[in-house]
């Protein structure tokens, strides 16, 4: 596709043919099964300072936690007992934990389950990478937010696009399926530049793509920016689709916060996962990266149930199998 045809579906040239002919795909790729992948936030501390998030270190307002690792592991305990096939451990980028931390991590999940280990931990130095794929890690999510350089910096300040490409590359070397993504109507995100950020996206043959509306914080520096299009990212989530037949798509939580009901939506223009927050609900409000992030203060069991019955609401069969890459890369 190029980009003026991305920049005019984007616009809403042809949304129902777009979508599905995005949902056709899907099916065609993973039938009606949707993949689960448990998310265990286990620290809120960053030592960044990304003007779209709440964890940002700037924010004086929010309550800090940080989980040990035996408390993370009852997690892995729990996402075995409800039949989650993938745990994705996330935090800001917080240091505090070692890597031989992160290790024991890796290690003692693949000892409770039989699950893939995803790791989303931001940007850990590129030798750290090999060590946890060597324990037993088997994915990482590192989303580039934008490919704009400029926009970038803007949002991320003091950082540069070209460390979080390089460690995209140290990933894929080291072996691990990788995920990267985009936030889509990032103050000062135009059309033209989504529409590059997808192609760019697209070419970098990744096994894992989330694309996610942008929702304000108000304790942050850009608390006062509208929200992101729901329509735009479910836009944005078919084109890359089409341009990416055989990857894991996940519809975001991102989508819910902006309205109930989008996420599962989401699964019938393109997303084939869902990630439902395995964190204990003493501390999952305090995730908070945006306003609605984990607002439904259920225990995980009852949240995967709820999004087991909405995967279903859709016409969809919610999976327990590990759902791991189809790109032809890793055979
Ligand atoms: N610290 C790690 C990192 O940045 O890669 C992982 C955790 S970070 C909270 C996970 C993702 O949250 C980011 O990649 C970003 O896309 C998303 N995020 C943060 N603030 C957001 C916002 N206001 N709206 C939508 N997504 C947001
Ligand atoms: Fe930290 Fe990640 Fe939030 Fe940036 S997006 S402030 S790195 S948690």
């Amino acid at each position: 596709m190029r980009p003026s045809e991305i920049t005019q579906l984007l616009a809403g040239a042809d949304d129902p043919g777009l979508f599905s002919a995005a949902d056709a795909l899907t099916r065609q790729n993973f039938g009606n099964e949707v993949f689960l992948r448990g998310v265990i936030e286990f620290s809120n501390h960053c030592e960044k300072n990304c003007r779209y998030c709440g964890l940002r270190r700037g924010n004086r307002r929010l309550s800090r936690y940080r989980l040990d690792v035996p408390d993370i592991l009852a997690c892995v305990g729990l996402a075995r007992d409800l039949q989650l096939g993938t745990v994705v451990v996330q935090s800001g980028d917080d240091f505090a934990y070692t890597r031989e931390d992160i290790g024991r991590i890796v290690t003692g999940a693949r000892e409770i389950a039989d699950v893939a280990v995803t790791l989303s931990l931001g940007d850990r130095p590129e030798a750290d990478f090999a060590y946890w794929h060597a324990l037993g890690a088997n994915r990482y999510l590192l989303k580039v937010e934008t490919f704009d350089e400029a926009l970038y910096a803007r949002c991320r300040p003091g950082l540069l696009l070209s460390d979080r490409l390089s460690r995209i590359e140290a990933l894929k070397k080291a072996g691990y399926e990788v995920g990267s993504g985009l936030i889509t109507d990032l103050p000062g995100m135009t059309p033209e530049i989504l529409a590059k950020d997808l192609i760019r996206l697209s070419d970098l043959d990744l096994d894992m793509l989330a694309v996610g509306p942008f929702v304000p914080n108000p304790d942050t520096p850009y608390g006062d920016e509208a929200s992101g299009s729901i329509l735009t990212a479910f836009r944005a989530m078919a084109i890359l689709r089409l341009l990416n037949p055989l990857a894991n798509i996940p519809s975001t939580s991102a989508l819910n916060a902006l309205r109930d009901g989008a996420r599962e939506q989401g699964l019938t223009v393109g997303a084939n996962v869902v990630m439902p927050s395995l964190t204990p609900e003493t501390v999952s409000g305090d995730y908070a990266i945006y306003p609605g992030k984990n607002a439904f203060r259920a225990d995980a069991a009852a949240r995967v149930a709820a999004v087991r019955r909405a995967i279903e609401r859709v016409g969809l069969v919610p999976s327990t199998a590990r759902g791991n890459s189809k790109r032809k890369h890793h055979g």
